[in-house]
């Protein structure tokens, strides 16, 4: 048996449409050709947007493409205290600090039309008078991870920062850089991890070797190496697919409103309709 793991990681919150459709097939396409496993986890750190019912219709949707995963689901909802003892860990060793900048300030220090949720944002930790005076108004903060920081400790290792890509033409290294990312948030005060912290640690803990995932997560891949470089997790081998393009060619999402796979059930295709109107061009 291969030892090849990978993982589907939805978000509930809404239901799956055909963006998920193409990951999911990648995934289990992956997994076929290498003779592997697939564990199914569902990432629903943010309570706001994630509800048990949409969880309930991934697991529905999939069984109706055909896609049976193995092993237990993992619910991130479920292991808070684990996320917690990560950042612990890296509190410890002074690589974290709470950052109260509220969004309008963040944009406020940014070029007009930046995203303050996305643009790089680099802040240092406040006199501990300050920060003490601001946790008893109950202000909110995240914790960030500095980069600085994490360079220094990180040392020689910094400039090596890399992970496996496998690509069409066989495996090849890319080099890591999360400097242009900044000091990424990883948790809030009210979110107990954000999605770079509980993903890097469920794919160390899950024993994950291979994760495939949309192109639009390339990029954020700079972070996980840095993360795992920085927690001595094992790394995964990355993939990267295509993502699939509305006619508009819009990344196809949820907020485009586009149709949701049990709507296209509904109006009587099946999977493998759904198979081939995801298939690549
Ligand atoms: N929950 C993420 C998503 O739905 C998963 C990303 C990943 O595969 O790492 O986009």
């Amino acid at each position: 048996m291969s030892g090849y793991l990978t993982r589907f990681a939805p978000s509930p919150t809404g239901r799956l449409h055909l963006g998920h459709a193409v990951s999911a097939f990648n995934v289990w396409a992956a997994a076929q050709a290498a003779g592997g496993k697939i564990r199914l986890r569902i990432e629903d750190i943010d309570q706001t947007r994630c509800k048990p019912a949409f969880e309930a219709a991934i697991l529905e949707d999939l069984r109706w493409l055909g896609l049976e995963w193995d092993g237990p689901v993992r619910r991130q909802s479920e292991h808070f205290a684990e996320y917690r003892a990560v950042l612990d860990t890296l509190r410890a060793r002074g690589l974290i600090y709470r950052c109260f900048r509220t969004r309008r300030e963040i944009a406020a220090s940014l070029p007009a039309g930046a995203d303050p949720d996305e643009a790089a944002f680099v802040s240092r930790p406040l006199p501990a008078t300050e920060e003490a005076e601001r946790l008893a108004r109950n202000a909110p903060f995240a914790w960030r991870l500095s980069l600085e920081r994490a360079r220094a400790e990180l040392g020689a290792q910094w400039a090596s920062l890399a992970y496996t890509e496998e690509t069409l033409a066989g495996p090849r290294i890319v080099r890591a850089d999360p400097a242009p990312f900044g000091d990424v948030v990883l948790a809030r005060k009210d979110t107990p991890a954000s999605y770079h912290l509980a993903c890097c640690h469920d794919d160390a803990l899950q024993g994950i070797t291979h994760v495939v995932r949309g192109e639009d997560l390339r990029d954020v891949t700079a972070i996980h190496a840095m993360l795992q470089a920085l927690m001595s997790w094992p790394q995964p081998v990355y993939r990267f697919h295509p993502l699939m393009l509305g006619a508009d060619g819009r990344k196809l999402s949820k907020r485009n409103a586009d149709k949701s796979l049990d709507q296209y059930r509904s109006e009587g295709m099946t999977p493998e309709d759904i198979r081939s109107m995801t298939a690549p061009a």
